[in-house]
């Protein structure tokens, strides 16, 4: 080889290439001005307290400056931005979405349908709505967990944002989630018909492996696995949920994903799934409706992330005579109680919300108000879905705060969401990547 490539390297070091490069240069593109964001307050993320009279000062896609209004002269050429009267945040973060879910009404056939009956494009062209309505929400980011029966769409998804055919947030994206036989839907055909699957289902560490690689390899930036499936009350009344994957077979994912430095999310309810969720070391735990004191001094151990998805239990619980009714509200019931419990034993919590499992045209932030409601500080309620999130994501510095090198990533909400967690809400400018997305603004000269 070393024969065949010392000619071909002399040929390159005196190719007519290199003298074109030293030939004067075309002119390069013009720099966009920088733009500088001025607003009443600011939350930057990670800071216990507003700074007032904010301005921000964005170079390119980055934040390059914070400083007071007025400290200094606006760089020659910058754009200014006066939003008034409102409140800057870091652009929002949803860790737990699904734009492959249009909150399925059952009397319209459910979630069935989306798998027996509706093309894959039909799917996608909803799930572009999805991602539209994040962002027009104040969620620039989000981490979409699983297409539901689309395969690798989100893939295609996100790619089409980053490259800037639709409008959407930044995705981190699983693609098709795992779980095992008789451990996700579609359910309850007739066994001599071959129905589709919501996820891919596994059985035994080799077929788990070979998922987790399958999906990387198409793109996934998580895995996601479902670790617990049907749940039900007992005699007692008590919670039960049905595991799927052993601790074998998530050690198998885990230790692929991990390899590939990735990180594996586990859905999971309670009970035995949710331990072998943790004893197998997932990163990050979906729901945990359920949680017992040792599985909360576990996490805290081994750092695990807990993403409760507040808000989605609350929707249309069967009525309350029947045994699904009763099972809707004990799950609330118990998750009240293990939000409270994780939270002040200082388990890592980052904002997600599930939606997808209820409509896209509903509001996202309505999970900060649950998260209040259940102990959380405004400021921490915030930060759940702004550096937490980040962390979470492994992009601390880059994401969810306002500080000098972070992506450029705004949003703004009028008054003070700190006194009204709800104003999150009324997200009426949105700044993603240096570029405004939504909000009329003054801009001045
Ligand atoms: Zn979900």
């Amino acid at each position: 080889m070393r024969t065949i490539l010392l000619p071909l390297a002399i040929a390159l070091l005196f190719s007519p290439l290199d003298m074109a490069r030293e030939s004067p240069a075309a002119a390069p593109p013009p720099t966009p001005p920088d733009i500088i964001v001025r607003a009443r307050a600011l939350i930057d993320g990670t800071h216990g307290e507003a700074l007032r009279n904010a301005e921000i000062v964005i170079r390119g896609n980055r934040i390059l400056e914070v400083r007071t209004a007025g400290a200094s002269a606006p760089p020659p050429g910058a754009q200014v931005i006066d939003l008034g009267d409102v409140t800057v945040l870091p652009g929002l973060i949803d860790c737990h979405t699904h734009i492959f879910l249009q909150g399925e009404d059952p009397a319209a056939g459910g979630y069935d349908v989306q798998l027996l009956k509706y093309p894959a494009s039909y799917r996608a062209a909803r799930a572009v709505v999805a991602a539209r309505r994040a962002l027009e929400q104040g969620f620039t980011t989000i981490r979409d967990l699983e297409t539901e029966g689309a395969g690798y769409g989100d893939v295609g998804i996100k790619q089409a944002i980053n490259d800037g055919y639709i409008p959407g947030p930044r995705m981190f994206v699983v693609t098709r989630a795992i779980s095992t036989t008789g451990g996700y839907n579609l359910e309850g055909y007739a066994p001599e018909i071959e129905v589709p699957k919501g996820a891919q289902l596994i059985d035994g560490p080799v077929e788990a492996r070979k998922a987790a690689r399958q999906q990387l390899d198409h793109g996934a930036d998580w895995i996601k696995v479902y670790m617990t499936h049907r749940s039900w009350l007992d005699e007692q009344g008590a919670l039960v949920s049905q595991p799927t994957l052993t601790v074998e077979e998530l050690k198998a994912i885990v230790d692929e994903a991990h390899g590939w430095r990735r990180k594996v999310a586990c859905h999971a309810y309670s009970g035995i799934g949710l331990q072998r969720a943790l004893d197998g070391g997932c990163d990050s735990i979906e729901h945990g409706l359920e949680l017992t004191d040792a599985q909360i001094a576990q996490m805290l151990k081994q750092g695990t992330w807990l993403v409760p998805t507040l808000a989605v239990y609350y929707y249309d619980p069967d009525p309350p005579e029947t045994a699904s009714g009763k099972r809707d509200r004990k799950r609330v019931e118990v998750h009240v109680v293990s939000f409270r419990k994780a939270l002040h034993a200082g388990v890592k919590i980052a904002f997600g919300t599930d939606v997808g499992g209820f409509p896209w045209t509903d509001p996202i932030a309505q999970e900060f108000v649950r998260e209040v409601e259940l102990g959380m500080t405004p400021m921490q309620a915030i930060q759940s879905a702004t550096s937490r999130a980040a962390e979470l994501l492994g992009k601390r510095g880059e994401l969810g705060v306002v500080a000098p090198g972070a992506l450029a990533d705004l949003v703004a909400v009028p008054g003070d969401p700190l006194a009204d967690v709800a104003l999150l809400q009324k997200v009426s400018f949105v700044m993603k990547d240096g570029v405004v997305f939504k909000g009329q603004t003054r801009v001045m000269p």
